[in-house]
């Protein structure tokens, strides 16, 4: 696997491929790098000619008591990781390459931003879609790979793309579970071993929800609700919010039509964890 390290070599590596008439598969990541992440390099793999991931954990979409100091970091199990999945390349960086001195510029996202992870981390998603943004940019991809793990995010990377005319495709896959439940997540790591026997609960509430959207509820708040109730259960859990939204503009909708999103966080100790659910018509619409 070709290792691109400056932002000049990503950009030079990108040129020669498109030249050469080769179409590019970019996955964006943070490492610590786990069956989700390779889901997405496998899918760029049958899909793209060049397949390219990126590791940057980036400063800008952490809050000033969030977890960035402590962010799970293995580059070795990473490179093992991308070379299995049959990543082409890898292109890492360092903060003062992509966020040098006079860096001023942001993309800040609308309200697709606004609820859910967006109300609990301020600022959070500017620096996620200033820095993809930037990716998208130095690695000029035909299509980018996302997981339905970053719901939101992914949305609202979909907008931009629309809204800021970048010329790719941004494909959103199924979340990768461990076989109890819990959504594969660079911050299982942090959990300890009774914390990872409470953590498959926070997927079990999502799934009461979509049973009870299955029998026929529509109202948003009494499916909330549901979820809610069913995570009280393992007192273990510190509940940041679950809430049931439209699955394409996030908003409230009191009564649901066709298809919506459960999505909830939530705390074990100090490890946040997110997940989500689609409902009803929505699972069909991915993209
Ligand atoms: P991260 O390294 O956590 O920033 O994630 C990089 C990409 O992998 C994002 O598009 C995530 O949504 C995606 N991802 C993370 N966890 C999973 C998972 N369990 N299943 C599928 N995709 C995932």
């Amino acid at each position: 696997m070709q290792r691109l390290d400056r932002l000049a070599d990503v950009r030079a590596a990108s040129r020669a491929w498109r030249s050469a008439g080769r179409t590019i598969g970019f996955v964006p990541t943070m490492g610590a790098l786990h069956a989700g992440h390779a889901g997405l390099v496998e899918q760029a793999r049958s899909e793209c000619d060049v397949v390219v991931a990126s590791i940057f954990v980036n400063p800008l979409q952490f809050g000033p008591n969030e977890d960035l100091a402590r962010y799970p970091r293995d580059l070795e199990g990473d490179l093992r990781t991308l070379t299995a999945a049959g990543a082409d390349a890898l292109f890492t960086t360092t903060p003062a390459e992509m966020y040098p001195s006079g860096f001023q510029t942001h993309v800040v996202p609308g309200a697709l931003a606004e609820p859910l992870c967006g109300a609990s981390r301020p600022g959070h998603f500017r620096g996620v879609a200033t820095v993809v943004a930037k990716l998208f940019h130095l690695v000029a991809p035909h299509q980018a790979y996302f997981g339905q793990k970053d719901f939101q995010q992914a949305r609202l990377l979909q907008r931009m793309v629309v809204d800021l005319d970048f010329d790719l495709v941004l494909r959103i896959l199924p979340t990768r579970r461990e076989s109890d439940g819990l959504a594969m997540s660079s911050r299982n790591r942090y959990l300890a071993p009774s914390e990872r026997t409470a953590a498959p609960a926070l997927h079990r509430a999502l799934q009461s929800v979509q049973a009870a959207f299955t029998a026929g509820e529509r109202r948003s708040e009494a499916l909330a609700a549901v979820g809610r109730a069913a995570l009280a259960t393992t007192p273990a859990f510190r509940l940041d919010y679950l809430e049931v939204r439209d699955d394409e503009t996030l908003e409230l909708v009191p009564t649901l039509g066709g298809g919506a999103v459960v999505a909830a966080a939530a705390f074990l100790g100090s490890t946040r964890l997110i997940d989500n659910l689609l409902l009803g018509s929505a699972e069909r619409r991915l993209g």
